[in-house]
């Protein structure tokens, strides 16, 4: 019989046999998760459960597993150090890991071939292994990257482009949401709101999601991936990391779907070849990165970074918060458990990094606080991408950046009660002034010269010493 865990629910896992799937509740008194995140999870494990060659079990723990085994023999790889502990002590057959792109050995290969590690390198090399964009004599198009294409700001009046596939609410949805309830009454803590279920939790709404954004959303991502628009939470983002995170797709069945579009000419190649990118390049990346730095890598904290993250996020409650752009992210979070990647990395890992969260904290709080959020996918976006925790394994530079470029690539400024352009003062934004005191904060990053613009600037400021007591007197954003 084989173990199957809950992020292994698609039938790329299924190895043909009787299947033995816990639903473990306890997990949801560890940590205070987002009660979208416990919606879905609980109600794909029990979709999957509905195929009578599984047997769908309610355990206190894993470890009940440790004692009686209940005649599993086989499992495939989980996705964390604790579970591959966990599986180990299990005495059962481990088949190698499974719902990446790439295999373990792939990476090897990878490492083995390039002196640094650089995404831009790893993703060639799984175009072309793959012959996914490919042609005889190299990438389709003549150009294996398309992102000075994609970097467009919202549009004044709109993207015209159609509202995602949403989930039809079933039975297993009302049943799960009265569980969630009595679980809250008996002191569970979740964050966040729940409902309605706005991602796929089985294989059937995966397929429909993914088709329908093949069909009506692919051709227009790729521009508008990088743009924030307050009056449309997805832009053109599929909303397949949380269903390919729980293992309902395959990453390869995705990445050749968005390529078949391409080839048929319903999709242009800017958003084809940056939507393949994320799914068969950063996804893949960051899931052997974590392997690569190793478990103690969350705990990095190159900057120091003391400062404990703040109760608007911990609680997703914006309201305090007169940073239009932060107080509409964290509300956003609140409400669907999931932003995309622009406000993930230039607002909230921003502020964090230009704040001095602690990174370990905020690694745990994405993981809690959002859909798609699982051990392995956060530490190199968090921990490297946004807040240089790594000093520099993943990025070259800390992303830091003041007002400016927010006020370029979101529409959030015009109706802030602050001012990207001013940095000391009633109505400084927190983001520029943050970005000049971040710099002076961290002295040491001088050495880099990908900041020596940025050091160039900071010692041209003439009322730093005003914006230093500005900055350190500040309680709220
Ligand atoms: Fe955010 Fe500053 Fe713009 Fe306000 S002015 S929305 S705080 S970047």
């Amino acid at each position: 019989m084989q173990l199957l865990f809950a992020d292994q629910l698609g039938p790329h896992f299924d190895l043909g046999e009787e299947i033995l799937l816990p639903e473990v509740k306890s997990q949801f008194s560890k940590r205070a998760y987002h009660r979208q995140k416990a919606h879905l999870i609980l109600y794909a494990l029990r979709a999957r459960g509905q195929d009578k060659r599984v047997k769908l079990v309610e355990l206190d723990s894993y470890r009940d597993l440790l004692a009686d085994s209940r005649g599993v023999t086989r499992v495939i790889n989980p996705t964390s150090y604790p579970f591959r502990r966990f599986s180990k002590k299990l005495s059962v057959e481990i088949l190698p890991a499974r719902g990446f792109a790439s295999t373990e050995e792939d990476w090897d290969t990878y490492v083995s071939s390039f002196k640094r590690l650089r995404l831009e390198d790893f993703y060639r090399q799984q175009r072309t292994r793959l012959g996914i964009l490919m042609q005889e004599y190299g990438p389709v198009e003549g150009r294996w990257n398309f992102d000075s294409e994609n970097r467009l700001p919202p549009p004044p009046n709109g993207t015209g482009l159609k509202q995602p596939w949403f989930p039809m609410e079933n039975e297993i949805d009302r049943a799960v949401r009265k569980e969630l309830d009595a679980l809250e009454r008996q002191g569970v803590r979740f964050i966040g709101s729940d409902g309605p279920r706005r991602f796929a939790g089985s294989r059937e709404e995966a397929l429909a999601a993914l088709n329908w954004f093949i069909d009506n959303r692919l051709d227009l991502f790729g521009p508008y991936e990088d743009a924030v628009d307050s009056r449309d939470w997805t832009m053109g983002h599929s909303l397949l990391s949380a269903p390919m995170n729980l293992g309902l797709l395959d990453p390869i069945e995705v990445a050749r779907a968005a390529e078949k579009a391409y080839l048929e000419g319903k999709a242009r190649i800017e958003s084809v070849e940056a939507f393949v990118r994320q799914i068969i390049g950063w996804r893949d990346y960051v899931w052997h990165l974590y392997w690569h730095f190793g478990e103690d890598y969350v705990n990095s904290n190159a900057l120091s970074a003391v400062q404990p993250i703040p109760a608007s996020f911990t609680s997703l409650d914006g309201s305090e918060i007169r940073a239009n752009c932060l107080k509409n992210t964290i509300n956003s979070i609140a409400e669907y458990g999931w932003v995309h990647h622009i406000p993930r990395l230039m607002i909230l890992g921003n502020h964090a990094l230009q704040r001095g969260y602690n990174p370990r904290q905020m690694n745990d709080w994405f993981i809690d606080a959002f859909v798609d959020g699982t051990p392995w996918v956060m530490p190199a976006n968090v921990i490297g991408m946004s807040l240089y925790a790594d000093g520099g394994k993943m990025s070259t530079k800390p992303y830091a950046a003041g007002g400016s470029y927010l006020s370029k690539m979101t529409n959030y400024c015009g109706n802030c009660p602050l001012n990207p352009k001013v940095r000391v003062g009633e109505n400084a934004c927190p983001f520029t002034a943050g970005y000049w005191k971040f710099l002076d904060d961290n002295q040491q990053l001088r050495s880099n010269h990908r900041m020596s613009n940025a050091f160039a600037g900071l010692r041209r400021l003439s009322d730093l010493e005003e914006l230093r007591e500005q900055e350190s007197g500040r309680s709220s954003f």
